[in-house]
């Protein structure tokens, strides 16, 4: 018999977490304008609002940050993450930010302009956030399979070439920002991006002049799903893997609070001196001076760590697996999810679980304060409400995919945790026909009005 895979690690600290009754979460959701954003944590008894900085640290890296070095200029602790970024990425110049938006906000200093385009596949929010900011425009070139929820493609996250050249044809290279890929592709459902895509993708960068710059959030995920179904890459390190996708591109930009499991940091990798030091003038101002931009020296020593972590193949074997076993509970009660799963959490189809709900009443937001009443687990909507308005006509934007995200927090929870999550859903799953009541917005910002929205139950 093949032993089965397990998690290679052991739990050394526990958090203890409250569970709470339907009575005290109605409330709380009430007080709470109905955006599990405004809860408090202690309200929530398993968090899958976020995989991001919401991992654990091990051991190892609790100690890397005793030795932190917190220097201001030419700190250890900066050479450390260098070196480790370079292993990894492939990578020679860097610069450390406080996190992954960050990194945005300072690389699109250097290239968005007013009236920019910025073609890749799906822009997780953040990432239109800032280009839409900047009055230039994210185009969507992902492949049409990525807005059937149940077509099995396995690397639903990539871009349509004919698409990304239509966009590369019909305009001048100096109208491109630069070509971005999300690996995995978030807002997709975390689908993974195939080399071969990667590669194509770097090649028509070059053909038409323009830089491809990779949002790298979950790399080591991606590369595991690449080793597990490209060709060729069965028996490569996932390691190997990373420098390969890297080497395609002219940059990169990092949330590290996703695969270097820290709970804070990010960065971003560049091949060129030049691009580097014009992105260096922008982290100073924004982030700190370039050998520590926004990174505490022991937060630095952590994420060095934590990238050799992550990108272990027992933690991603594991880890995946974790995120495939929560969505395979679920479909056996018949919850319509998106398939495949991906790499980091579960998404549930909103539309097909509530038809009921208009889409005007935004049923995933509907849908996920549902889950949050029935068993104290909070997730996100990722959908009408987190798309934003037209930045032009100001209209809501309703996208195809209308979904509830339950995302796993790295080294967190158990198995026993994941089939409560799935008796949870089941739960509200069988009382659906009596949820026909959605939400509508009572305030919102202008941009990214998901974090802050206040709602009420519709009339
Ligand atoms: C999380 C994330 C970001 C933004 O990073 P933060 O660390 O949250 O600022 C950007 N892109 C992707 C794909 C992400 O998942």
């Amino acid at each position: 018999m093949n032993l089965p895979f397990t998690e290679p690690f052991k739990i050394k600290m526990v958090e203890n977490i409250y569970r709470s009754t339907k009575e005290q979460r109605q409330n709380w959701l009430r007080d709470a304008s109905y955006n599990l954003f405004n809860l408090r944590s202690e309200q929530v008894f398993i968090d899958l609002l976020t995989d991001s900085g919401t991992g654990a640290m091990s051991d190892k890296q609790w100690s890397a940050m005793m030795l932190g070095d917190e220097s201001y200029a030419g700190a250890s602790s900066y050479y450390k993450l260098k070196e480790a970024i370079r292993d990894i990425t492939g990578f020679d110049f860097f610069l450390p930010t406080h996190q992954g938006r960050a990194a945005e906000n300072v690389l699109f200093s250097v290239l968005v302009k007013e009236g920019d385009l910025v073609p890749g596949n799906s822009h997780f929010d953040t990432t239109k956030g800032h280009i839409e900011f900047r009055k230039a425009k994210a185009v969507d070139c992902t492949i049409d399979e990525a807005s059937n929820t149940t077509v099995w493609h396995p690397f639903k996250g990539n871009v349509d070439l004919v698409k990304l050249e239509d966009v590369l044809i019909n305009n001048p290279a100096e109208k491109i920002s630069c070509i971005i890929i999300t690996i995995t592709n978030n807002s997709a459902g975390g689908q993974p991006v195939s080399m071969s895509n990667l590669r194509e993708t770097g090649k028509l960068a070059r053909k038409y002049g323009v830089k491809f710059i990779i949002d790298s959030a979950r790399f080591a995920e991606n590369a595991y799903f690449i080793k597990m179904r490209e060709k060729g890459y069965a028996d490569k390190d996932i390691r190997d893997i990373a420098r390969e996708m890297f080497s395609y591109a002219d940059g990169m930009t990092m949330s590290s609070k996703k695969d270097a499991i820290v709970n804070m940091g990010g960065f971003i990798g560049f091949r060129d001196e030049e691009l580097f030091r014009q992105a260096s003038t922008y982290n100073i101002i924004y982030e700190g001076f370039i050998t520590y931009g926004g990174m505490s020296g022991r937060d630095m020593n952590a994420l060095a760590q934590g990238l050799y972590e992550g990108t272990e193949f027992s933690f991603l074997e594991s880890r995946i697996n974790q995120v495939a076993y929560l969505g395979s509970k679920m479909k056996e009660s018949g919850v319509p999810i998106l398939e495949p799963t991906g790499g980091h959490a579960i998404f549930i189809d909103a539309k097909k679980f509530l038809p009921e709900i208009p889409k005007e009443e935004f049923p995933a937001q509907t849908l996920a304060n549902e889950i949050y009443i029935e068993g104290g687990i909070r997730g996100v909507e990722i959908g009408a409400l987190m798309a934003d308005r037209d930045p032009v006509t100001r209209e809501n934007r309703f996208p195809d995919l209308e979904m509830v995200r339950l995302a796993i927090p790295r080294r967190v929870y158990t198995n026993n945790h994941m089939d409560y999550v799935a008796a949870a859903v089941n739960n509200v799953f069988e009382r659906r026909s009596n949820i026909n009541r959605g939400v509508r917005i009572v305030w919102e910002a202008p941009i990214m009005r998901h974090f802050t929205i206040i709602l009420e139950v519709a009339k």
